[in-house]
């Protein structure tokens, strides 16, 4: 019932919660299978920074060769930091600033993944006052249903992200014409948890399609971005994502040019598996026909339940008891959101034991707040 093989208990037991536990010899098993099965000679893999970027995790992918696919300055320097050469790191967003523009073409980053023609204008200004050429590939909305949370689709019509296909043909001239651009591809990103991977060889059709419309036009790369999901029911069973048929759908349905180069950016699938939230029971509190397990780790130590309805799995990891009862597993947070689960099956639990929320590697410590004043949780690596 109890899972103290998988846990440092002790360790555990003696610092401050909630905290982020991470496993990183799991973490180290999962880049090896992403290298084994991205091992085609034209793919490139970029860890998406925003899944996680606790500093001891980025030194880890950065040291298995993988780039960066950054969303802020902030991220491009702590991608540095932590060792991605700065040609390996790419720069995405709907909202980058002057300042963050400017800072990423002096440290040399290799593309600007760009969603805006009116974006592309200001890169293509910038560039030109510091007298260099800005490596861009334009975001296009492919319109593809990722089937997954409305909340993380992002290649619909609808969704603020990217270039409508109406406005792709005059963007990629302005490129192709300027002295200030040096037009790289096309990016793509169609969503995130997206377990179902139809969607990734509608994306292979729609590209291949592109790729005939600009037949006249070098296309050094194609980026498809990330989104592939994981496990969140079956964390022991499923700790390390299929990369292999993710990757071979791409290999068997892309029509590439020769040379041409595929550029990946994988996120959740890297890291999410790796971590859990360690929580303590404060109280287990009484209600009318039901428990409640309130511990001291809510929605701004782990927000994903509260942000997008997603469930992580419960484990009591100090309990001893081999009988189980439901309970409500709820955070301290003065939202009505701030729940874990509710009917969870758990072995008798008491104040003082120790909680897990698994698969909480991704878009957890990064999404961490300080709402209630409460400080951000720590984190312990296994070793
Ligand atoms: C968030 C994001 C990713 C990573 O998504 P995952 O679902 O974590 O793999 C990749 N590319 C872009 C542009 C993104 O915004």
């Amino acid at each position: 019932m109890t899972n103290t093989t998988y846990f440092p208990i002790d360790k555990l037991k003696e610092s401050e919660t909630p905290l982020y536990y991470y496993d990183l010899h799991l973490l180290d098993e999962t880049l090896q299978a992403v290298k084994e099965a991205s091992s085609y000679p034209n793919f490139h893999v970029h860890y998406a920074v925003k899944a996680n970027s606790n500093p001891e995790i980025l030194q880890r992918i950065a040291a298995a060769g993988l780039g960066a696919d950054t969303v802020s300055l902030g991220e491009i320097k702590a991608a540095v930091t932590a060792g991605f050469p700065a040609p390996k790191i790419v720069f995405a967003g709907v909202g980058k600033t002057d300042e963050e523009i400017i800072t990423g073409l002096q440290y040399g980053i290799g593309c600007f993944n760009v969603e805006s023609k009116e974006e592309l204008g200001i890169i293509e200004e910038l560039a030109a006052s510091l007298g260099i050429k800005a490596p861009v590939a334009l975001r296009v909305n492919p319109e593809i249903d990722a089937h997954t949370h409305h909340y993380i689709t992002t290649g619909l019509a609808e969704n603020k992200f990217g270039i409508s296909m109406t406005m792709l043909e005059e963007t990629v001239d302005k490129c192709v014409k300027s002295e200030h651009l040096d037009f790289r591809g096309f990016h793509f990103h169609i969503g995130s948890q997206i377990t179902d991977l139809t969607p990734y060889k509608i994306l292979c059709e729609r590209i291949n399609v592109l790729q005939e419309q600009f037949k006249d036009i070098e296309i050094p790369l194609i980026n498809v971005g990330g989104g592939l999901g994981i496990d969140y029911d079956n964390p022991e069973k499923n700790p390390i994502p299929d990369f292999k048929t993710y990757f071979e759908i791409f290999h068997d349905h892309l029509k590439l040019r020769p040379g041409q180069q595929v550029h990946f950016e994988l996120g959740r699938a890297i890291v999410a598996q790796c971590g859990s939230l360690i929580t303590k029971v404060v109280y287990v509190k009484e209600g009318i026909g039901k428990k409640f397990v309130i511990v001291d780790g809510g929605m701004t130590a782990l927000i994903r339940p509260a942000l997008y309805q997603a469930h992580h799995k419960i484990e009591n990891i100090t309990s001893s008891s081999e009988i189980e009862e439901k309970y409500d597993v709820v955070g301290p947070i003065c939202e009505s959101s701030d729940v874990f689960g509710t009917d969870e099956v758990l072995p008798i639990t008491k104040r003082g034991d120790l909680l897990a929320l698994r698969s909480a590697g991704a878009y957890g410590e990064i999404m961490a707040s300080g709402y209630n004043c409460r400080p951000l949780p720590g984190s312990v690596f296994s070793r």
